[in-house]
């Protein structure tokens, strides 16, 4: 049987909310059912955004929820050489460049409007002068911002639970930051360094990710890396329609859990939201898990409500 492998990717810049409890849940019965290794990375690259408590609480919460991962829990940050040794590859290639410019300067120089809740895009006339795909060069300056050279083709995503979609990360985003002058890797680098290395074959993650999953392919391709099966799964969203965050009250799991509601209750709530049940009924992990299947996963997102609230507050 081939050997499969997935992964459960916290970040330590906040705390696991529904949103994220509910994609880690399925990814993990996923694993489990299908006996893919599930890996635990923390992905604490992100420096001044890491919180010190987070990866700890992200272990503890996971864990009262009743899931479990394979092997060590591994931190990007431990060993940078790996990164470091692909950026070699892609300034040898001709695929980056180093590149100072603020954030302030880029939007300046911008044409199109840009608002706060879009990405910015790097327009290709800020690009070095001369050619640069036929210049190769090394990798050494590490304290500057490196892009990686985007061509202006459409990249199709083959998702094994979104279908097909097609991408154009030079329209989307221009040449995208994939080192950063933290001397440390940008995640899109970071993301398909880790999966690569640690033998990921499976990425189940958020419908947020996606885009960013036609970037990885062009890493991907330029490091002459297979590219794993992609799973993303629909978000889980406030009454608003954006996303779950802090505006939308407490919907910390950790909160739950000093609380004194019950993991099941937390899970009952996870299963009626991903097919499992008819109803918010209180469920462990394992009959979740046993209960789980991708086709009865509605495609759609998730709207979380006052009744769910109430649900989580026992009533
Ligand atoms: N660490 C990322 C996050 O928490 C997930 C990255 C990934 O799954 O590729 O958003």
């Amino acid at each position: 049987m081939e050997r499969r492998v997935s992964r459960l990717a916290p970040s330590p810049t906040g705390a696991l909310h529904l949103g994220n409890a509910r994609t880690f849940l399925i990814n993990w019965a996923v694993a489990r059912n299908s006996l893919w290794e599930l890996l635990l990375r923390v992905e604490n690259l992100d420096g001044p955004r890491n919180k010190p408590w987070a990866t700890q609480q992200a272990i503890d919460d996971l864990t009262w929820l009743g899931m479990d991962f394979d092997g060590p829990i591994t931190t990007q940050a431990a060993d940078l050489d790996p990164y470091r040794a692909a950026m070699q590859h892609l300034a040898e290639a001709g695929l980056t460049y180093p590149c100072a410019l603020t954030r302030a300067q880029i939007e300046q120089a911008s044409t199109a409007p840009h608002d706060n809740d879009h990405e910015l895009r790097f327009p290709e006339h800020l690009r070095p002068v001369g050619p640069i795909a036929d210049s190769p060069s090394a990798f050494v300056d590490e304290h500057t911002n490196y892009r990686l050279l985007v061509e202006d083709a459409v990249v199709p995503v083959t998702d094994t639970f979104a279908g097909t979609k097609q991408f154009n990360p030079f329209r989307e985003i221009g040449d995208f930051v994939i080192w950063t002058k933290r001397e440390q890797p940008a995640y899109q680098l970071a993301v398909v360094v880790d999966d690569h290395r640690q033998g990921v074959t499976d990425v189940v993650r958020g419908m947020d990710l996606l885009p960013s999953a036609a970037r990885q392919q062009l890493l991907y391709g330029a490091l002459g890396w297979p590219v794993p099966h992609w799973w993303h799964l629909p978000l889980v969203l406030g009454p608003d329609g954006r996303r779950l965050a802090k505006r939308h009250g407490d919907t910390r799991i950790s909160y739950y859990r000093e609380c004194g509601i019950a993991p099941q209750r937390v899970i009952g709530l996870l299963a009626w939201w991903s097919g499992v049940t008819a109803s918010r009924v209180e469920l462990s992990a394992e009959e979740f898990r046993q209960g789980f299947t991708i086709e009865r996963l509605d495609a759609r997102p998730i709207t979380f409500s006052k009744d769910d609230e109430q649900w989580l507050c026992g009533s």
